[in-house]
């Protein structure tokens, strides 16, 4: 399609007079404006391309455009572009059962929300429903969502200028590279965090505890796989005293780890560890149409058969993000997407990363599987003190200046394409991230 430049200066122009942007203080902002995309790679109006290695936010994971979704959109817009969330609808029963199949016999019906916020919102709400319980326990190392209890189950700074919703207590989780547990082994980590949230919880009370909410690997707090044994011993706690387990795996969820669900796969244990609730959102549909959901346990499914759920929103199992998540699940299915992120990761992302950090000693850490990576960058390998924030400013503008869109959060880097990313780009951008993380050391 033919690209006016000027279209990307009022774009930009439009934006400053009239947008009020999520995060931030307003007067700062100079966004980039973008064209538009397909698969790996976006545009800007002056036709320069980049390699887009943020998947926006984490939730391109089909890359865009991707013709299925598209026409999958397309086809239900001309049928129905909206329906109330009471009435049947067709393309709502296909991606509920399509999920179903994916999340496994255990779970029995699926809530559509709007996002994931949303998602956790309604699941924390059935553990306190179903437990009669209240307390909600999540890590500092998380982020949830910008709703009431989501924003505040999360631990990040965001939490701490919205802390409206009551029940809240945070802990710590694993985290070798930076443990707050004085562990000199993964396993020794697993051990010491969990034995410290077992204190959290015989310390709160376990009778008045409903869940423990987690992201299975926490995505914006640094790509934080878990140590052996970790979530094997999160679920025996959980069981041992009552406690709802929801996993929430908004970002981690539908292919990123190169599973369809991070709690399937080898990374994060032998043996998969099941939660009882599970909240999805971003690469279900590659966020083409805003939704999210609640994936229930049968158990807790069961628990409404004859009680009123006493929750709902009008744009809930809405048609148009109905479509977009049949017409990305079938394709992911049939290109073997999920398969592609597992082996990209393995073969090219992981040892590509590897070889960086032997080369610019900024990388103080790898993490990651699948294409979820993150690169922990430190002023020096021995103290481990993060680089500044003034370093990954410029890292951003270097790798933006070599054609790459990259992720940034505090001091690192997140290497995060979509999941249908080729070796070939790949390599160019293991090239580009080179040449930058030289450029800002030079
Ligand atoms: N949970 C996790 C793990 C996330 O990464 C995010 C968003 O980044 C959310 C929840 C919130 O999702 P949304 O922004 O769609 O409300």
């Amino acid at each position: 399609t033919d690209l006016n430049p000027a279209d990307g200066i009022l774009a930009h122009d439009l934006d400053r007079a009239h947008v009020f942007h999520s995060w931030s203080a307003q007067a700062a902002l100079n966004p980039f404006v973008i064209a538009g995309g397909s698969g790996s790679t976006i545009w800007d109006y002056d036709g320069k391309h980049y390699l887009d290695f943020s998947s926006q936010l984490v939730n391109t994971n089909i890359g865009h455009q991707h013709p299925a979704v598209v026409n999958a959109i397309k086809a239900q817009a001309d049928l129905l572009t909206t329906v109330a969330p009471a009435h049947g609808n067709l393309a709502r029963g296909e991606a509920a059962k399509r999920i179903l199949g994916l999340a496994g016999p255990r779970f029995g019906k699926v809530f559509f929300t709007n996002g994931g916020a949303d998602a956790n919102e309604n699941a924390i709400r059935m553990a306190r429903l179903t437990t009669g319980r209240d307390k909600v326990l999540s890590t500092y190392r998380s982020y949830h969502g910008n709703t009431g209890a989501a924003v505040v189950a999360t631990g990040d700074w965001r939490r701490v200028p919205n802390e409206f919703a009551r029940g809240h207590v945070h802990f710590f989780g694993p985290f070798s590279y930076r443990t707050e547990f004085w562990s000199d082994s993964p396993e020794q980590e697993s051990e010491r965090a969990l034995r410290h949230l077992e204190r959290v919880i015989q310390s709160e009370g376990p009778s008045s505890i409903a869940v423990i909410l987690l992201e299975t690997i926490p995505g914006t707090a640094g790509v934080l796989v878990p140590p052996p044994g970790y979530l094997e011993g999160v679920r025996a706690l959980a069981d041992r005293y009552d406690i709802v387990l929801i996993f929430d795996e908004v970002m981690c969820g539908f292919g990123r780890t190169g599973e369809w669900f991070a709690w399937q796969g080898s990374a994060v244990a032998e043996s998969p560890v099941i939660p009882d609730l599970i909240t999805f959102a971003k690469g279900v549909n590659s966020g083409y149409v805003p939704v999210g959901g609640v994936i229930i346990s049968e158990s807790i499914a069961n628990a409404f058969e004859h009680e009123v759920f006493p929750g709902g929103l009008t744009y809930s199992g809405h048609p148009l993000a109905m479509a977009s998540i049949v017409g990305a699940l079938d394709a992911m299915e049939s290109e073997g997407i999920v398969r592609n992120a597992a082996s990209v990761g393995a073969e090219h992302i992981g040892p590509g990363l590897a070889a960086l950090a032997e080369k610019h000693p900024m990388i103080g850490e790898v993490r990651g599987v699948g294409v979820f990576w993150a690169l922990d960058l430190v002023d020096d390998p021995a103290t481990r003190a993060p680089i500044s924030t003034a370093v990954i400013g410029q890292l951003k503008k270097e790798l933006k200046t070599r054609g790459l869109l990259p992720f940034a959060a505090d001091n690192r880097i997140h290497v995060v394409p979509p999941c249908i990313v080729t070796p070939d780009e790949v390599a160019q951008a293991l090239d580009i991230y080179d040449e930058a993380f030289t450029a800002v050391t030079a």
